[in-house]
C-alpha cells in the first residue's frame, strides 16, 4: 500500500525508440531516483520542467539502452549522484557508488526498496520494489504482457525471478523499460484468446498507442490475469499448448521459444 508518510511521484519517460525510463521523487526531501539512463536529454527535460533534482540512479542491468545516457546525465547535475546497481554485473556496468545483491535495500530518505535477482534476460539483472511507493521497477524481466528475452539465462532462471515478481502485492505498479506492449498483447491472444481481460485489455492498449500514450506502467494483479509469461502456470494454459503434466518452468520455456518465433 502506498505510504502516506512517505509521499512520492512517479513519471514515465520515453527515451529513445522505445525505452522508458522512471523519475520517483519524494516530496518531503526532494531528491528524485532516475531508474535507467537510456539517454540523458529527455530524464534532464522532465526533471528540470519539475523542478526535480536528480539525486540517485538505480541502473537495472548492463545493456546498452539502458545505461548510455549515464556520463551525459552526470554532467548535467549539480551535486552529488549516487549510483546504484547490481554487485553482480559491477564488471560491466558504469561505476558504481552501492553494488546491490537479492535481498539489499535501496534507502533514499525515508524510502525504502527491496532488491530482487531477477536474472533471465541477463545474469545479474535486478528489480526493486519500492513498497512504500506502490512500484516495482522490472526493466527488462517482467515487461507489459511479455518478459524479457533469454539472452543470458535459463528459462528455469527467468520463471524464478518472474516467480518472485508475481508474489508482491498485487496493486504494485510493474514499471519496465520498453513499449512493446501492442506485439506482446498480439502474441498472447494467440495463446489466449478466449481470455476475456486479455481481449479487454488488447483493446485498451490499441487505443492508447493510437494516441501516442504509453502503456507502462501497469498494475501486477492485471499482469497475473492477462500476462502469458506469468499464467505458465495455469492448467488450462498448459493443457491448451498441449504441455499436460509438464512444469510451470517447461510451459513457460515453451512461451518463451513461441514468442522468439513469433
Ligand atoms: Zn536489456
Ligand atoms: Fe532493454
Amino acid at each position: 500500500m502506498p505510504d502516506p508518510q512517505c509521499a512520492t511521484e512517479i513519471v514515465t519517460i520515453p527515451c529513445l525508440t522505445d525505452n522508458y525510463a522512471f523519475a520517483l521523487h519524494l516530496r518531503d526531501t526532494g531528491q528524485t531516483l532516475i531508474v535507467d539512463v537510456p539517454e540523458a536529454a529527455p530524464i534532464i527535460a522532465e526533471c528540470a520542467r519539475r523542478d526535480w533534482s536528480i539525486t540517485d540512479v538505480l541502473l537495472t542491468h548492463h545493456h546498452w539502452d539502458h545505461v548510455d545516457g549515464l556520463p551525459d546525465l552526470r554532467a548535467a547535475v549539480n551535486g552529488p549522484l549516487t549510483v546504484w546497481g547490481a554487485a553482480a554485473d559491477s564488471h560491466r556496468l558504469p561505476p558504481l557508488d552501492r553494488a546491490l545483491a537479492q535481498g539489499d535495500v535501496v534507502q533514499i530518505g525515508a524510502l525504502r526498496g527491496t532488491v530482487l535477482d531477477v536474472s533471465g534476460h541477463t545474469i545479474g539483472h535486478i528489480a526493486v520494489h519500492f513498497p512504500q511507493a506502490g512500484v516495482v521497477f522490472t526493466a527488462d524481466s517482467l515487461m507489459a504482457l511479455g518478459c524479457g528475452r533469454l539472452f543470458e539465462g535459463t528459462p528455469e532462471q527467468m520463471w524464478d525471478s518472474l516467480s518472485k515478481l508475481a508474489a508482491l502485492p498485487k496493486d504494485t505498479l510493474v514499471c519496465s523499460g520498453h513499449e512493446y506492449t501492442q506485439s506482446n498483447a498480439r502474441f498472447a491472444l494467440t495463446l489466449d484468446p478466449e481470455n476475456a481481460a486479455l481481449r479487454a485489455r488488447a483493446a485498451r492498449i490499441d487505443a492508447a498507442r493510437a494516441k501516442g500514450m504509453p502503456t507502462v506502467p501497469s498494475p501486477l494483479g492485471l499482469e497475473l490475469d492477462t500476462n502469458p509469461f506469468l499464467r505458465a502456470g495455469d492448467p488450462e494454459l498448459k493443457a491448451r499448448l498441449g504441455l499436460q503434466g509438464a512444469s510451470d518452468a517447461e510451459c513457460f520455456a515453451e512461451i518463451r521459444r513461441r514468442k522468439d518465433h513469433f
